[in-house]
């Protein structure tokens, strides 16, 4: 079966051998010298000053940061379940926040951003997602993190990035913290969670430490000694460090092209099916459909094409399906799904197969145009 989810993603060989050795205790120089590897390119892919890695899904890092860094009023941007999620974290520890909402096929519009914050002096910290994989959508977070840091310096960004990071070189100069998972680009089990920050998120948190297992005051002094306040996922840490190392075996640069070129590679392949791409405006992480038969598409490519690809959320949940584009894909691998989605269209009798989707993506990803 061919996952092809838009996370968790398959882990590629190499770091499945590299995690399949017993494990190491944390509180050792073997342990502490992985940790430190891991730690130094971390912080160079992400390109932040500093990062937290934590025992933890994506959502215990975007709790961390919201809990760490927001001190009076959070703006949350909701264009999906994962932007909604940020304002029931807020909710959850009684943190006063601004919503705004989109359909999930909308970014949000800088402007709106702009007039809120201008609105509530009170706003500390902004919220958002720099893809937002409920819908498959990208935000402006460059153009609206800019924005919110030439109305007030001190108002702290926060990106999730679960989807973003390893996806595409994002630039960080107006973020604060940059947030990723283990399960998404790169291709880990889930359970860690990372976290990069800012030199004026760093002074924050060093000023006013808060919470108790999210604490990333004590988190941050001791991973500048690397180690950890309580046990780290020595495994998945491991892992890291080798899929890291397979990534940059070839460079970053190479990973994102190749990631871009699958991407739009496929959107032009269901478009050419007559499919239509659900959000305005597309991130790379994942090829988003909205098709009334989405769940029959999906069962079909499943049951009959062994290829896992996923539906939506909530309200979308039958109507969306997501193919993920993060990680090592091999181009025949992304061809297959597409040619499963072509052929479940003929079976239930919504467009006769004539290898379009197979042809247009090879063309685009083989022929480069
Ligand atoms: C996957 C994901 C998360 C994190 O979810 P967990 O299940 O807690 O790992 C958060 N935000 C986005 C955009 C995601 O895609």
């Amino acid at each position: 079966m061919l996952l092809f989810t838009p996370g968790p993603t398959p882990s590629p060989e190499a770091v499945r051998i590299a995690m399949g050795v017993p494990t190491i205790h944390h509180r050792t120089p073997e342990f502490e010298e992985i940790f430190k590897t891991v730690r130094e390119k971390l912080i160079k892919v992400m390109g932040m000053s500093e990062v937290i890695m934590l025992s933890s899904s994506g959502t215990g890092a975007m709790e961390a940061c919201v809990t760490n860094l927001c001190k009076s009023h959070a703006l949350t941007i909701n264009s999906g379940k994962f932007g909604e999620r940020f304002g029931k974290i807020c909710k959850a520890f009684d943190i006063p926040y601004t919503e705004l909402k989109y359909s999930w096929d909308t970014p949000a519009p800088l402007q709106d951003v702009v007039n809120v914050i201008k609105a509530n002096p009170k706003i500390d910290t902004i919220c958002i997602q720099i893809c937002e994989s409920a819908g498959g959508l990208r935000h402006d977070v460059e153009g609206i993190a800019k924005a919110v840091k030439e109305i007030n310096r001190d108002i702290f960004v926060i990106a999730d990035g679960i989807t973003a990071v390893g996806v595409e070189k994002i630039d960080t100069t107006n973020i604060d913290a940059l947030i990723t998972g283990s399960q998404k680009a790169f291709m880990l089990p889930p359970g860690l969670a990372m976290i990069g920050l800012s030199d004026g998120a760093v002074a924050k948190i060093e000023k006013a430490p808060k919470g108790f297992y999210f604490n990333l005051a004590s988190e941050l002094k001791n991973q500048r000694k690397n180690t950890t306040a309580y046990t780290a996922a020595t495994t998945l840490i491991i892992g890291l460090k080798a899929m890291l190392e397979l990534i940059e075996k070839d460079g970053f640069d190479k990973f994102y092209a190749d990631t871009k070129k699958r991407a739009l590679g496929a959107n032009a392949a269901l478009e050419a099916l007559g499919l239509t791409i659900y959000p305005k405006t597309p991130a790379l992480a994942m090829s988003t459909v909205y098709h009334e038969k989405a769940k029959e598409i999906r069962s079909i490519a499943k049951k009959k094409y062994a290829v896992n690809i996923a539906g939506g959320q909530d309200d979308l949940k039958d109507t969306l399906f997501r193919i993920n584009n993060m990680g090592i894909i091999e181009p025949y691998e992304t061809a297959w799904a597409l040619n499963a989605v072509e052929l479940a269209l003929d079976e239930l009798g919504i467009r006769v197969y004539d290898g379009t989707a197979n042809n247009i993506f090879s063309v685009k990803v083989f022929k480069g145009n």
